[in-house]
């Protein structure tokens, strides 16, 4: 008995309007992602069916999985029947044939059609129609009972000689799925309960989904403080407040926006502000933070990340902050372009103690959350 995962990778993506298998996809590719989930279900060994321009990626990851391959054909029945030919075909030994493109299918759906093979021959992952369906009648529609509808997907598992059987016996465009052939030629499927998740990536909006799954969250910490001084401007947030005293620093020592910084930087892992903005650079004198703060914004994007949420607390003993904030959440919004709600600031005093509480320095710390698009 063997248990071995047919992939059909021989799509184009012609209505993605690029390669859907091989482009990025959380750290990973749509092939890579169907290949090892199979593995994790309970295959043993796979055989990759692939179109030309997917046969380097699946050769480079059978260097490191259990996977032979060979070259897709004109339709997905040519390519089934290639890759059936790889495959045992011992009374005991189970098939599973999968679309590459259903790359988060749960391993348990492969083990659930993988034990119903075994016991009943066939194993095909299916779920009912939850939405109203219509049928086209002449100029109009009628209700279709959905209660006895199917959606069928991938993983079908089979026992080798019978679906070799079936597609011995049937002809290219007699069908769009291996179950097809199996119910005409061999006999009704057992229908197991596959999974949303296994939802096959067609179109652009599949492609979002697709995306949105691996989507990583992560979030960094800032921490700043700057001297109070006389003879310099307060600049808070991007707001200049008027206040007797002014930070000390090589900028505009606008300690809330550096203490963010950080907390966007280190989110995305990318240093810190000394690292992109170093205080002994003449370029940065008296520079206006809200300029390195746009900078920032810039690097996340290239870097692929969003920022999801923002939280910081400025500790001064005075002056009263709290009244410029509704104008600092506008700039600060408006330089990594998100939407103020997503930007909490707050402020705090040390009750007297401290640096801050004698008066001598402004701290602010920061929490930043970032999406990773992968
Ligand atoms: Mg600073």
């Amino acid at each position: 008995m063997s248990v071995t995962g047919l992939l059909l990778c021989g799509g184009s993506g012609s209505r993605m309007g690029f390669d859907k298998l091989l482009a990025p996809l959380g750290g990973s590719n749509a092939l890579e992602r169907s290949a090892r989930l199979l593995l994790q279900g309970g295959c043993e060994r796979l055989v990759a069916v692939t179109a030309p321009a997917a046969y380097p990626c699946a050769l480079a990851l059978s260097r490191e999985l259990p996977l032979s391959l060979c070259l897709g054909g004109e339709s997905r029945f040519a390519s089934a029947v290639n890759g059936l030919a790889l495959c045992p075909d011992g009374k005991e030994d189970v098939l599973v044939i999968h679309d590459g493109a259903r790359c988060f299918t749960p391993p348990a759906v492969v083990k659930r059609c993988i034990d119903s093979a075994l016991s009943c021959g066939s194993g095909v992952a299916a779920l009912p129609i939850s939405d109203t369906v219509m049928e086209k009648r002449g100029d109009s529609y009628a209700p279709v009972d959905r209660s006895g509808l199917l959606r069928i997907q991938t993983p079908q598992a089979f026992l080798a000689p019978l679906i070799k059987k079936a597609y011995a016996l049937s002809s290219p465009l007699e069908a769009t799925d291996d179950s097809t052939l199996y119910l005409r030629r061999i006999g009704v499927p057992v229908y197991v309960e596959g999974d949303e998740l296994s939802r096959k990536l067609t179109t652009p909006a599949d492609w979002a989904w697709a995306r949105s799954l691996c989507l990583v969250p992560r979030t960094g910490l800032g921490f700043d403080t700057h001297v109070l001084a006389p003879g310099r401007r307060l600049v808070i947030g991007g707001v200049e407040i008027p206040f007797e005293k002014g930070l000390l620093a090589h900028s505009d020592g606008d300690v809330l926006l550096h203490a963010l910084m950080d907390a966007l930087l280190g989110a995305a892992a990318l240093g810190d502000i000394g690292r992109h903005f170093p205080d002994k650079d003449p370029a940065y004198l008296n520079i206006s933070s809200r300029v390195l703060l746009r900078q920032v914004g810039r690097l996340l994007e290239e870097n692929g990340f969003s920022v999801a949420h923002i939280d910081a607390t400025v500790i001064a003993e005075a002056p009263k902050l709290n009244p410029y904030f509704p104008q600092a959440r506008q700039n600060i919004g408006a330089d990594l372009n998100i939407p103020a709600d997503r930007i909490s600031l707050k402020a705090t005093t040390t009750e007297n103690m401290n640096d801050e509480g004698r008066g001598l320095c402004i701290s602010a710390q920061a929490v930043a959350s970032l999406q990773e698009r992968q």
